[in-house]
């Protein structure tokens, strides 16, 4: 079958993004459809994200999308994080339940499924782990293949293997994960690939859902801040994306403010914004152990300027040893994250010690990924074996 071809970026040289006509949409109907659809088990709009098709892709046919009841998170609130945040109150939104263990579901559902309306039967992506096990997954699901391509170092070892296991091809480069994206942008077409990457619109446009559904928990109102780990950036744009369709529309009535943490070693968007600087200076050597973050060169950089513009944002850089230090605390309180999640808790504290953030505040950190991604990371700080008991056991 022939495909359509598929477009990422405009001769700019920024990235494409879709824009929806909402002119016909009935807001208070919708708000009725959406609660009704959270009853449903076993159709389409079970999915968290499809559940919001009216403002995702409306037009997409159904037929096409591959879902696996993907969102539907947990949103949390841990007394312990609050404390070590110092904000008035703090919800955790766990996108880490998600089917593949991230929050890459909510954009890989709506992605692989607009490459199936094209005619794609090949899907690829580069990736630091979690968008390359998100989108073998959904390969999987369809019966489609899937390529990815993953850095031969500073990946957690987690993510490959799962990738494997649902039967993706696995190619290793020596390089970044921005060496992958170039070389995607260079062959993908070549090669009848479709793109899964973040520069994927469709990408952003599924995950608008995660702000969607923490809107509809609170009852379409928001805590004062969100805050979230920043690395490619595609969830910070598609945050801001989500609540400017949720403000224009009229879903909620006040914006909140976003907050975008990045990891110290990888941290060229918090370096512009800090500087006052308009143009982003890649860094080379991108080094952190929230191997998640690891990207010195983020795609979406400019989408997420404009988000900091439209909510008044700020962002921040944390170290490994906040990162951790944050990590311990989110496993201590039952809910687990991988360290790129930590970042944004141990983000939110800085904020509030530096007074960016004040303490009578509230806020929503999303936890971006799950504890077992990176058991290499837990091993760090475990202490094995002396953390585990050796007991004898009376006959
Ligand atoms: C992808 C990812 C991030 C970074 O999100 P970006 O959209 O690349 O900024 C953070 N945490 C986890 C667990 C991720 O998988």
């Amino acid at each position: 079958m022939d495909t359509s071809p598929m477009w990422y970026s405009c001769n700019c040289g920024g990235l494409l993004q879709l824009v929806q006509d909402f002119r016909a949409l009935d807001v208070e109907l919708l708000k009725r459809q959406f609660h009704e659809r959270r009853a449903e088990r076993h159709t389409l709009m079970a999915s968290g994200v499809w559940r919001y098709k009216e403002l995702i892709a409306p037009d997409l046919p159904t037929p096409y999308i591959v879902s696996r009841n993907e969102g539907n998170t947990g949103l949390y609130q841990s007394e312990r994080v609050r404390s070590f945040t110092g904000v008035r109150q703090l919800w955790l939104k766990a996108q880490s339940e998600n089917p593949s263990g991230s929050f890459k579901d909510n954009g890989m559902t709506a992605a692989v499924s607009h490459g199936r309306s094209l005619g794609y039967r090949k899907f690829a992506c580069t990736s630091t782990g979690n968008t390359s096990s998100s989108l073998a997954i959904y390969a999987a699901t369809a019966g489609l293949t899937s390529v990815v391509l993953v850095p031969d170092r500073d990946v957690a070892l987690n993510k490959v293997l799962q990738t494997l296991a649902y039967g993706a091809q696995v190619r290793t480069f020596t390089g970044t994960y921005d060496d992958g994206i170039r070389w995607l942008d260079k062959y993908a077409e070549a090669e009848g690939l479709y793109v899964c990457n973040s520069v994927n619109p469709y990408r952003i446009e599924g995950q608008k859902s995660i702000v969607f559904e923490l809107a509809q928990d609170l009852n379409w109102t928001l805590p004062d801040w969100i805050v979230l780990p920043g690395g490619a950036l595609s969830n910070a744009s598609a945050l801001g994306k989500g609540l400017h369709d949720l403000y224009t529309l009229g879903f909620i009535d006040k914006l909140p403010r976003v907050a975008v943490i990045q990891a110290e070693g990888a941290s060229p968007f918090h370096q512009m914004i800090a500087s006052g600087g308009d143009a982003l200076t890649p860094e080379v050597k991108p080094s952190t152990v929230a191997s998640a973050l690891n990207i010195g060169n983020p795609p979406s950089w400019r989408k997420a300027r404009d988000v900091l513009h439209l909510t008044n944002g700020v962002t921040a850089a944390v170290s490994d040893n906040e990162i951790m230090e944050a990590k311990l605390l989110i496993d201590r309180s039952g809910i687990g994250a991988e360290p790129a999640s930590a970042a944004a808790v141990a983000g939110l504290r800085k904020l509030v010690n530096e007074g960016a953030i004040h303490s009578e505040e509230t806020a929503a950190c999303i936890v971006t990924g799950h504890l077992l991604k990176d058991s290499d990371a837990l091993r760090t700080y475990l202490d094995l074996p002396e953390s585990i008991q050796h007991v004898r056991l009376q006959s």
